[in-house]
Order: structure tokens, then C-alpha cells, then sequence
């Protein structure tokens, strides 16, 4: 069924997915701070209005695709008292897991649903429709927000109250931070010992070392060719954008006492691989970091 949508943070990911929206037959009104991206917005069908305020007049729903947790605060500050009782509130951005709390207690204090639905996926998920969505939520939220999800993604778990999503996305991105240090310091050390690429390859890949750093994302060329060492480390999923997830899964564990020695590592190499030049590089290209080459 035909439903009015605010979108609010129309950028990389924002866009594309405010595309599948009209494309699935939705009336997409947006808002974003940028020009550019209005333009690009517009040429995607999507409505452009001249502020969030505007963009949500009579929408049943808001989605906001924004940066990091006090941007989605101060939208959902600016927004949430105007948008009427009853409007379903989608936060898909990936922010750390206290201000995502905080967003749903400012839309409960003001009638409102909300969701909270970080992705994975990136871009190319994004423009393909084939995101996985992490959502947390209450039960009837999420059962209004999954339709609304669907032209945007190949998969849509309800990870729990409000919150889970965010929880599982840091959770997730922590294991793949670790997970890829790990892969890509096995290999070093494999170069090192005279054993090549392809032969820690065939072992590793169908023995206990197996997981989806070295089998769908090895990070060196040849063993698994889509993977973004083949192409120089072009993103893909930038070292900028790891760090961040890291970041936000060490706050977590501070603000919840959990204790996460590996996750902290992780958070303080891909900070140095960031300041050797890896942050615009996919963060796959660690492996280089690691061996002391230059990004
Ligand atoms: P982006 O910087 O391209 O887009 C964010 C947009 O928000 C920008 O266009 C910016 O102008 C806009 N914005 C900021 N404050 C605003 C405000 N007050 N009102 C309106 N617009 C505002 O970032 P992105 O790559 O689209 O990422 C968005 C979110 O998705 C981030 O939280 C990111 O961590 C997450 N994410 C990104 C990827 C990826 O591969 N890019 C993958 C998964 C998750």
C-alpha cells in the first residue's frame, strides 16, 4: 500500500535507498543539508522539501539515514514534537547504542512509534534493495515498519527491543574487525614461513579458520577474486567507516561493563591504519598495514 515517507539524510546510502522507496510505488518527500544531494534526490523521484519540518508534514512515516548519534538526536529533537500522534519514527543509522535509546524516548514522549534499523550491505546493498536490516523495537512497531523496510532489503531481523539493532550491527562489525586483523595477520605470517596464498587458502578455507573475512573477502588478490584486494583496496567498506563501528562498539562495552580486550585492539589498529591512509581504502587493506607497507 501506497505510504507517505519522510527521508531525512539523503547521502550515499540515503539516496539510493529513497529510490526503492518511490520505486516500489511509496511518495517520498526528503530533506538532506546538501544541494547535491537534493539533486540527485529529485532525479530519483523523491520530493524535495526546504527543511526536515516540511519533509514530514502529513508522512505516516520518517526515516533518517544521518551520520552518527547527534544528528539523529538533534532531527529527532527538531521533528518529533511536530509529527502527529501515531507516526512511525525509522532510524537507520548506525549510531552507538545510548543515543539510539534516547531517540526512542524522545518519540514515545511524543506519541510516536519508532524503530531503530541500522544496515549492512553498504552502497551497493543500498542500490540493489538487498540490505539487511537489524531492527529493535517494540513488537507493533516493528510489524508497521517491516513492509515499509522490504523494497530496501534482502533481509529484515527483528533483533529485540529498543535498541537490538544497533547492539547487533556493533556486535557484528566487531566480530568482522577482529576477524579480518586475524585473517590478514595469518597471511603475513604465511609469507613470512614461504606458504603462499592460495595454499593457506585452500586449507584455512575448509578447516576451523574458515569465516567470511578469508572466504568472501580474502585480503590479498587471487584466492577469492570479487574481493576489493583485487582491485587495490577500493571500497567497498572504507577503514574510515570500520573505525567507527569499533568506536562505537568500545563505548558500548564501557557504558555496559562488558569486557572486550580483542574489540579495543582492533579499534587502536585500524586508528593507525586510518592515519597511514587507510580511511578512504577498504578496510580489508589492513593486511598491508600489517605487513608495513604503505596504504
Ligand atoms: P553520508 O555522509 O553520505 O550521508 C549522511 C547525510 O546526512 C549527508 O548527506 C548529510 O548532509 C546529511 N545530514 C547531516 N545532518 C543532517 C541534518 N540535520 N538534516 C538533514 N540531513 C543531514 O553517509 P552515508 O554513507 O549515507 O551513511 C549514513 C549512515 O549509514 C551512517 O550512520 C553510516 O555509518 C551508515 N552506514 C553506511 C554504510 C556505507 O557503506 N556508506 C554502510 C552501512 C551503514
Amino acid at each position: 500500500m501506497t505510504k507517505k515517507i519522510a527521508f531525512i539524510g539523503l547521502g550515499n546510502m540515503g539516496n539510493p535507498m529513497a529510490a526503492n522507496l518511490v520505486k516500489a510505488g511509496h511518495e517520498v518527500r526528503g530533506f538532506d543539508l546538501l544541494a547535491d544531494n537534493l539533486a540527485t534526490a529529485t532525479e530519483n523521484g523523491v520530493t524535495v522539501a526546504e527543511s526536515a519540518i516540511k519533509a514530514i508534514e502529513g508522512a505516516a512515516i520518517i526515516i533518517t539515514m544521518l551520520p552518527a548519534g547527534k544528528h539523529v538526536l538533534s532531527v529527532y529533537h527538531e521533528i518529533a514534537p511536530k509529527a502527529g500522534s501515531g507516526v512511525l519514527m525509522i532510524d537507520c543509522s548506525t549510531i552507538d547504542v545510548d543515543s539510539a535509546r534516547e531517540a526512542h524516548e524522545t518519540a514515545a514522549r511524543h506519541g510516536l512509534m519508532s524503530v531503530d534499523a541500522p544496515v549492512s550491505g553498504g552502497t551497493g546493498g543500498a542500490s540493489a534493495g538487498t540490505l539487511t536490516f537489524m531492527a529493535g523495537g517494540k513488537v507493533e512497531a516493528f510489524a508497521m515498519a517491516e513492509p515499509v523496510l522490504k523494497p530496501m532489503a534482502g533481509r529484515v531481523v527483528h533483533c529485540g527491543d529498543v535498541g537490538a539493532g544497533q547492539a547487533a550491527k556493533i556486535c557484528n562489525n566487531m566480530i568482522l574487525g577482529i576477524s579480518m586483523i586475524g585473517v590478514s595477520e595469518a597471511f603475513v605470517l604465511a609469507e613470512k614461513l614461504g606458504l603462499s596464498h592460495q595454499a593457506l587458502f585452500d586449507v584455512a578455507s575448509t578447516a576451523s579458520g574458515q569465516c567470511w573475512s578469508l572466504t568472501t573477502y580474502c585480503p590479498v588478490p587471487g584466492p577469492v577474486p570479487a574481493s576489493p584486494a583485487n582491485r587495490n583496496y577500493k571500497p567497498g567498506f572504507a577503514g574510515a567507516l570500520m573505525l567507527k563501528d569499533l568506536n562505537l562498539s568500545q563505548e558500548a562495552a564501557r557504558s555496559a561493563g562488558a569486557s572486550t580486550p580483542l574489540g579495543a585492539h582492533a579499534a587502536e589498529l585500524y586508528a593507525q591504519f586510518n592515519e597511514q591512509g587507510g580511511a578512504d581504502t577498504d578496510f580489508s587493506g589492513i593486511v598491508n598495514f600489517l605487513r608495513g607497507d604503505a596504504a
